[in-house]
């Protein structure tokens, strides 16, 4: 049977132009090969899955390449990118510090670091992580990180930024990853479904993406759970159904019950939500995006915020014609007080209930003011 490899592996991108969603940090990364300014310390920040420590590998590769292309690439040809592309190569070095946090691992690390390179001109230390060093390892650190030998590049990736002692801030040059946009990654799934010959829906692209939230390793072993479940051809039904995410259809009904004070409709709607297994506070957040959603499909400058597939954009805008902003502001106050109050309640079915009511009496109590 052929080994099954996950695709945030299969598909880790190799050179920098492969690199999904953060093209000013990798065009930055490469400028600066070219004009051969490498700083000797680099700290890579950013949410996690978002491709820190993929493009410090990648850099690795890209500056001991020893037949760099003219626009910065790896050749992915010479004796030093082979080694890198079969995870042999000895100039790279990885510490993940989440586990290998004592002074002992440290100074393992840095007694490694006066080695110099046997192919090719640098060692790269990547360390993951940093945040969690202990202080002392920290410490034992910081004077490698002032006087590195020439040879030597360390690139730190960290999820949390404001842990970093500013005395390793201030030896670094500061990289900020971004989440990825949702586009970017539906993209991405596209191209992959391609590969792997799943027919894949693009709104159950979008619905992977969403629940992925900008990490592109968590989108990618989503879309093999969904796959392994759904087998090859992805429908939107089929995603939700697996990924157990509340279908569109749900937000648009109530908010139609909502605006025209329908509370028994609302009421048995609800019930049939719960009956399918799903957790009311999710319900609850699901609203608040869902207004918020509707907010900004009411302006023309905001649409592009909507980070939704196209047939549901146009649900969006369809709806937001049919509500007023001081409607969307008032559900909004509501939902907000219920989130606030959840936690704390014992009878939360309850809880969300009076919820219903008071967005079922939002018109309603404006319709009697103007009497
Ligand atoms: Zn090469």
């Amino acid at each position: 049977m052929e080994n099954f490899i996950v695709s945030a592996r299969k598909y880790r991108p190799a050179s920098f132009d492969t690199v999904i969603g953060q093209y000013s940090i990798t065009s930055t990364l490469r400028n600066a090969i070219l004009n051969k300014q490498l700083a000797q310390a680099y700290l890579f920040c950013g949410p996690r899955g978002v491709g820190k420590t993929t493009c410090a590998r990648i850099f690795a590769k890209t500056i001991n390449c020893m037949n760099l292309q003219p626009n910065a690439e790896p050749c992915n040809e010479c004796e030093s990118c082979k080694a890198f592309n079969s995870g042999r190569s000895l100039n790279i070095h990885e510490l993940d510090a989440a586990s290998n946090n004592s002074v002992d691992d440290i100074r393992g690390l840095v007694d490694q670091v006066r080695i110099l390179p046997q192919v090719g001109k640098y060692s790269v230390y990547i360390i993951d992580e940093v945040h969690m060093l202990s202080a002392s390892a920290f410490n034992a650190f910081l004077k490698t990180l002032e006087e590195p030998p020439a040879h030597a590049i360390f690139i730190l990736a960290t999820t949390e930024k404001h842990k970093i002692l500013p005395t390793i801030l201030s030896r670094c040059q500061i990289y900020d990853f971004n989440r990825i946009k949702v586009p970017d990654t539906i993209e991405h799934l596209k191209r992959i479904a391609v590969k792997e010959g799943v027919q894949a829906e693009e709104e159950a692209l979008n619905v992977i993406a969403q629940k992925a939230d900008g990490a592109m390793r968590d989108a990618l072993s989503i879309f093999d759970q969904v796959v392994s479940f759904c087998g090859k051809n992805l429908t939107y039904d089929k995603v939700i159904e697996n990924l157990n995410v509340l279908d569109y259809d749900y937000y648009f009904k109530l908010t139609d019950l909502f605006h025209d004070g329908k509370v028994a409709e609302a009421f048995l709607l609800f019930n049939e939500i719960m009956e399918k297994g799903f957790d009311a506070g999710n319900l609850v957040s699901g609203l608040g995006r869902h207004f918020r959603d509707l907010l900004v499909a009411k302006e023309e400058i905001t649409v592009q915020l909507l980070e939704v597939s196209a047939s549901i954009k146009e649900r969006y805008l369809k709806q937001a014609k049919t509500v007023t902003p001081e409607f969307i502001f008032d559900a909004l106050k509501v939902i907000e007080q219920c989130e606030m109050q959840y936690k704390m309640r014992v009878e939360k079915r309850l809880c969300v209930e009076l919820t219903l009511i008071k967005l079922c009496q939002i018109n309603e109590l404006k319709k009697k003011v103007l009497v």
